[in-house]
């Protein structure tokens, strides 16, 4: 009996050996030597384990995402930011033979983990899969500066606050960790929130506010990020000048010149405002579908000062114009600020879950 299958073993191995026989198997990823190191094409592993990619050919900057995961990369860089967050390699991201390439181990102890064994098949992720953990809750304005102001004497700095503290325990209630610039009627610096911001750990800013405009037809909804004319550069260069703290190991940065901290910085900005855009949207898409009867102005950029002092994705959303009667009177109602406030934390989940791409649209 066994010398029988060791026979059939050995036919068979003559076969595949002469060629008759070819045994399925997926064919392995290319593998270069550069250097003695192993590296493999990236663009040929994202295909295959269908991870969507872009890279711009004048930034040498390489983004890859799949479900509630990014990484951003540069070619020549050792500095990566997963989720995020800046993680440096011991050999860079390179391009050989026209095509960019990864460390394998990269790959192996990074990017499988990240988008091929942690990819949930279906539904919500696990807690602990989503990618926000910490809100930073920023009520606009606060004690001599009461900020906007309708007809019956509504202040905005009012409003705020009670909308703020309504999104805070919403979040809470999801598992978020929050923190408040402010939980009383009290005047706070644009600067201090900031500082409040940076200094967090949070994973995002959300900052809350009520509308004014001199014509009193004028209303609606709107969720503002960082203008584009914010040079992501000249931030950078400020932020590894004045030797903003980097959440990364210091060792990295042993022996290296500033110049790599700019770099950083730089990506940094620009992951930021990218989140911070898919953040407002989603906030903009769940108020809109919300059934609150508000006219949806939609997402906008400007250059607000919480905004473009932030180092962690943020927006400021404008909840509704006090200067109009319609909205003045829907905000002085208790349960509307409360739907508006669920309507956000919404959003937020919707965003940190990564149900905005799930569902379909475009990024
Ligand atoms: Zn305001």
């Amino acid at each position: 009996m066994k010398s029988k299958n060791l026979l059939l073993t050995f036919y068979f191995l003559l076969l595949i050996f002469s060629g008759c026989v070819t045994v399925p198997r997926r064919e392995a990823l290319l593998e270069y030597d550069i250097n003695g190191t192993a590296y493999l094409p990236l663009i040929t592993y994202c295909e295959r384990q269908g991870i969507n990619w872009d890279y711009d050919i004048v930034t040498r900057t390489i983004i890859l995402n799949k479900g509630v995961h990014k990484v951003n990369m540069r070619a020549g860089d050792t500095l990566v930011l997963i989720d995020g967050r800046p993680q440096k390699l011991s050999l860079p991201v390179d391009i050989y033979q026209g095509t960019i390439v990864v460390p394998y181990k990269f790959k192996e102890q990074v990017l499988d983990n990240l988008f091929v064994r942690a990819t949930p098949a279906y539904g919500k992720p696990a807690l602990d899969l989503r990618r926000i953990k910490k809100v930073v809750v920023d009520a606009g304005h606060g004690g001599e500066d009461a900020g906007a102001k309708g007809k019956t004497g509504l202040r905005e700095k009012v409003v705020n606050l009670d909308i703020a503290k309504r999104l805070a325990s919403l979040l809470k209630e999801d598992g978020i960790e929050v923190v408040m610039t402010r939980t009383a009627d009290r005047f706070i610096t644009l600067q201090g929130r900031v500082d409040i911001a940076n200094k967090s750990g949070g994973d995002l800013f959300v900052s809350i506010h009520s509308n004014a405009h001199r014509s009193r037809s004028v209303n609606g909804f709107e969720v503002y990020y960082i203008s584009p004319k914010v040079s992501d550069t000249k931030r950078a260069l400020y932020a590894s000048r004045n030797g903003a703290p980097l959440n990364i190991d210091p060792k990295c940065f042993a022996g290296q010149s500033e110049n790599i901290k700019t770099i950083l910085w730089d990506m940094i900005y620009t992951n930021c405002r990218a989140e911070s855009i898919e953040l407002a949207r989603s906030i903009c898409k769940q108020v809109g579908n919300g059934g609150l009867n508000i006219k949806m102005l939609g997402v906008k950029n400007a250059n607000f000062q919480v905004l473009r002092g932030a180092r962690i994705p943020a927006v400021l959303v404008e909840v509704g114009y006090l200067t109009n009667r319609t909205e003045e009177n829907y905000l002085k109602n208790s349960y509307y600020r409360q739907k508006i406030a669920e309507e956000i934390r919404q959003g937020i989940e919707s965003y940190a879950s990564g149900l905005i791409f799930a569902q379909g649209d475009k990024r």
